[in-house]
Parts: structure tokens; C-alpha cells; sequence
């Protein structure tokens, strides 16, 4: 065999091997541009077998906008290895591939000296990169819980569906007084508050339906015997064996928080009384009205001067309540009362909520006509409002009866006659129908 020979034979089996070796090999020439790839380089990649000759192989860069100004021009020369590096490329699709990789330069036979041919290898290590880096995170995870569970104020516990606690964390204790095993295997029912039992099965209920929750406020029996107001978020989870599903809780002490809520709504309920503004109207209160009243009555009998009063009642609110709920019942009671501040408007009148969904004018130093066309303005202000109230029998609206009466104070009449015989008003313009106004001794 001539020389010659002897070398294509060598040329022919190195091509076998390179074509069928199981790592990828790709030749580089110096500036970067493939010169030749084997089978495995260009699967392992995602590309056709020859699809990446004549490509630049900053193409494997996973984050070019990053890489070629850093790298580049000598990305080759930078990762020339002997012993091979773990590295993320980018395949075909722009999907990480993590690869060992290495990189050797090779000199060129017959060419000018100096001149270079990269051989670069490729080992796909991509699931082994990815075990490993979930494994990682698995474990930082658990680390993070732990620490999570261990050291949050919040009460962090498990249970069974039926309420046992299968865990819980370590600020029960300053929370509540108990260890953590005294509880562990106990029944969470048993530490509510008997008044709240009702609340618990009601919101434990959801939970055919739910898988997170947040509980109402709940009062629960510390150590000591003293209850706890905490507040609970609780998602149910699948348990890791047989048992099924089970919850998670985390609890908070809101004590401190309802404390302070109750002693608002005392003060709250004690600013009410002494103050003389019904809340929800705006309008004076029942107070405010008993107050002005006998002022009125009292000057009436100084000055001989005519006293009207007009009961306001609305028409079938009970089935408006009953139709759209008290909260827009409420609104419809603001709305009303706005309404009959646009149709008593001199200075002296006063507007009260009476109680309920009834209101009292008092109409000083007003005969009993100026009183019928007040109440009628009354009467119209409200139908004005166009409130829909489908369950009226007296229209399609809001409306509201009236009945008003007018005296001079004597010194025989008590101060109540008036108001009684506005009622009687009231009542009779209920009887007639209702949405209209009557006058005491009429009819
Ligand atoms: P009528 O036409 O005979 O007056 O019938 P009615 O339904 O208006 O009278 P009833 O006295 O039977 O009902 C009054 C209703 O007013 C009952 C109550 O629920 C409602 N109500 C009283 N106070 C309030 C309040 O502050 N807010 C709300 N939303 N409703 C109230
Ligand atoms: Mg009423
Ligand atoms: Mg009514």
C-alpha cells in the first residue's frame, strides 16, 4: 500500500468516526463559521444535519443580546478547553440545552502556520441538569417552609377534614399557651368558643365546594381558659398518603384589632345618643326631635301661634326590604329624606326621622293649610324620586302616606295630642289608598 493510499485510508476512517461518533463534534474554523458538524452535534441540537454549516456558532449562544458583546470576536479562543466546561446552549428552537463542552484548536496541516481549526465536542447533560437543579430548589424549598412554620408569628396548622390537628407550628405556644404535642391529635372544635360553633360548621361547610377560605373572625379558648379573637385563612390540600384531603390553616391574633373595634362601636353607639343627627339620614333624630318640639309647643302657647306637625310613613317598605335587601332599603331611607329636605325648606322647619321608615315635620308657627301643602309637597318630592318598587299595590314606585295636624297650644291640651292626631292622619290615608296626604278631622 503506497503512502497515499495509507492516508486516504486513515482520511476514510477518521470520517467514519466522526460521523458516527455518539458525542457531537462540529469543526469551527477560526472565525467562528461551521465547517462541519456530525450527526449527533446537530440532533442533540434540534437542527438538520446539515443546516448549521456555514453558520456562525455564536447561533448556540442561549443569550446572544448578553454574550457577543462580551465574547466575541474570541467566543473560540475564550472557550479553547481542554478539560470540558458545563454549559447552556440555545438548540434550534431557542430551548436551553445544557451541554459539557469542550473545545481544542488544531493546527492545520498544508495550510499557511498559524492557521486554525476548532474541534468542539458536545455531551448532552440536560436531564441530569435539570434533576439537579430541581432537587435544589426541592431542598431550598423545604428549607423555606421550615424556616416559614418555625419562626412566623402566624399559627401555622394542619388537619384532618373532620378537624383533628395532624401539625402545628411553634408560636401556638405564645400564642395560645399549649405545647404542640398537648394538641396534635386534639379536636379543633374543642377550643372554639360555643358561640362561634355555629359560624365554623356553616364556613367548613364551603369547603365542598372551596378549596381556600377565609374564615369570620372566631374566638378560641387559650391555655388559660381566656378566648382569643383570631382570623384564619385555611386552604385545603391532597395529603401526601391515604388520608385523603386535609387543610391547612394560618391564624392570626386579631384581640388587640376586635378590642378596639368594640370599644368604637360603644363609642360609636354613645355619641349617637348624645348627638342629635339620626346616622343613617342625616336628618335630626327622635332625640333631636322631642327636644324641638316641646320648644315649639312651649312658644305656640306663649304667642297663640298655630303648631303644624306631618307624620311621614312609606308605603310598603317592608316588601321593599323584602324585594332588595336592608342595604338598599337604607339607601332608599337617605334618598326619601333628601327628598323632604327639598320640600320643607323654611328656616324654622325641622325634619326628624321618627323611627323606622318614618319621618316627623315640625312646622312652626303653620296653619293648617301651609301644613296640607307642605305634606302634598312632601308626597310629590318622594314619588319624584322614581325609586322602583315593583312590589307596591300603590304604584310603580316609592311612595309615601302622610297625615299632618295642626294646633294652638292651650294649656289644656297635653303636648301628645297633636302627634296623636297626626297619627290618626296617617292612619287614614293608609286606609284610603295610600300615596296621599291627610289632614287630621277631614273626612
Ligand atoms: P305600610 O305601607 O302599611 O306602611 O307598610 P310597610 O311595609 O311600610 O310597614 P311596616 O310597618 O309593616 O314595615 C316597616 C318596615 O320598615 C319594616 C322594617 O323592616 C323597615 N325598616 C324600619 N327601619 C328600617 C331601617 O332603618 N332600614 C331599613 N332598610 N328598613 C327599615
Ligand atoms: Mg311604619
Ligand atoms: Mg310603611
Amino acid at each position: 500500500m503506497s503512502d497515499a493510499q495509507a492516508l486516504d485510508g486513515d482520511r476514510h476512517l477518521n470520517q467514519l468516526a466522526f460521523q458516527r461518533a455518539v458525542s457531537g463534534m462540529a469543526f469551527i474554523s477560526a472565525d467562528g463559521i461551521f465547517v462541519s458538524v456530525n450527526p449527533s452535534f446537530s440532533s442533540l441540537l434540534g437542527y438538520e444535519p446539515d443546516e448549521l454549516i456555514g453558520v456562525h456558532v455564536q447561533v448556540l449562544n442561549e443569550r446572544p443580546e448578553v454574550s457577543v458583546a462580551s465574547v466575541s470576536p474570541s467566543w473560540l479562543a475564550y472557550y479553547t478547553l481542554e478539560t470540558p466546561s458545563e454549559m447552556r446552549l440555545s438548540d434550534r428552537n431557542g430551548s436551553t440545552v445544557w451541554a459539557k463542552v469542550s473545545v481544542s484548536a488544531h493546527e492545520l496541516a498544508g495550510e499557511k502556520p498559524g492557521s486554525l481549526l476548532y474541534l468542539m465536542q458536545l455531551q448532552d447533560i440536560t436531564e441530569r441538569k435539570r434533576a439537579q437543579l430541581a432537587e435544589a430548589s426541592l431542598r431550598m424549598s423545604e428549607q423555606m417552609y421550615r424556616a416559614i412554620t418555625e419562626h412566623c408569628t402566624d399559627i401555622i396548622s394542619k388537619h384532618s377534614l373532620d378537624g383533628l390537628y395532624l401539625y402545628v407550628s411553634p408560636s401556638v405556644q405564645t400564642m395560645l399557651g399549649y405545647e404542640q404535642e398537648e394538641l396534635v391529635g386534639t379536636s379543633i372544635y374543642d377550643y372554639f368558643h360555643p358561640h362561634d360553633l355555629q359560624l365554623m360548621n356553616t364556613a367548613v361547610d364551603e369547603l365542598e365546594s372551596r378549596t381556600a377560605l377565609k374564615l369570620p373572625p372566631y374566638r378560641m379558648r387559650n391555655k388559660e381558659g381566656d378566648y382569643i379573637w383570631l382570623e384564619t385563612h385555611l386552604r385545603v390540600i391532597e395529603a401526601a398518603d391515604e388520608h385523603g384531603r386535609e387543610f391547612v390553616c394560618v391564624s392570626r391574633d386579631i384581640t388587640d384589632r376586635k378590642n378596639t373595634e368594640n370599644q368604637l362601636r360603644k363609642t360609636n353607639a354613645l355619641l349617637q345618643k348624645i348627638s342629635s343627627i339620626d346616622a343613617l339620614t342625616g336628618v335630626a333624630n327622635r332625640r333631636s326631635f322631642d327636644e324641638n318640639y316641646a320648644k315649639e309647643w312651649r312658644h305656640g302657647l306663649r304667642f297663640s301661634t298655630p303648631l303644624s306637625i306631618i307624620l311621614l310613613d312609606i308605603d310598603y317598605f317592608k316588601r321593599f326590604n323584602d324585594n332588595y335587601g336592608h342595604h338598599e332599603g337604607d339607601i332608599c331611607l337617605k334618598q326619601v329624606a333628601e327628598a323632604l329636605k327639598r320640600a320643607a325648606k323654611r328656616p324654622g322647619d325641622l325634619i326628624a326621622r321618627y323611627g323606622g321608615e318614618e319621618f316627623v315635620i315640625v312646622l312652626p308657627i303653620t296653619d293648617e293649610r301651609g301644613a296640607a301643602y307642605v305634606a302634598e309637597q312632601l308626597r310629590q318630592e318622594v314619588e319624584l324620586l322614581q325609586m322602583p318598587h315593583p312590589s307596591s299595590d300603590v304604584s310603580s314606585f316609592v311612595t309615601a302616606s302622610l297625615g299632618h295636624s295642626t294646633i294652638i297650644p292651650t294649656r289644656d291640651l297635653p303636648p301628645r295630642e297633636l302627634l296623636v292626631r297626626a297619627d290618626r292622619a296617617l292612619y287614614q290615608a293608609k286606609q284610603e289608598g295610600r300615596n296621599r296626604s291627610r289632614a287630621f278631622g277631614h273626612g
